[in-house]
């Protein structure tokens, strides 16, 4: 991250995972396209397709916008 305010950054952080834990939807990032990527928590998902370039990977492949 460039220029980032630890604590700024620890809440965003910290509201992330709030918004996760609710929704149950984990918000993750295309490993080809970079484009946002929801998936569904309530689900045993092995693996995701991309809604937007239609590339197929292991669900460990889309990070989470945190990681
Ligand atoms: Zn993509």
């Amino acid at each position: 991250m460039i220029n980032t305010d630890p604590k700024l950054y620890k809440e965003q952080e910290q509201l992330f995972k709030k918004v996760v834990e609710q929704a149950k939807v984990n918000i993750t990032t295309c490993p080809d396209c970079g484009s946002i990527v929801l998936v569904d928590r309530t689900k045993d998902i092995n693996t995701v397709t991309c809604p937007y370039c239609h590339v197929e990977d292991d669900y460990s492949m889309f990070a989470d916008i945190f990681c």
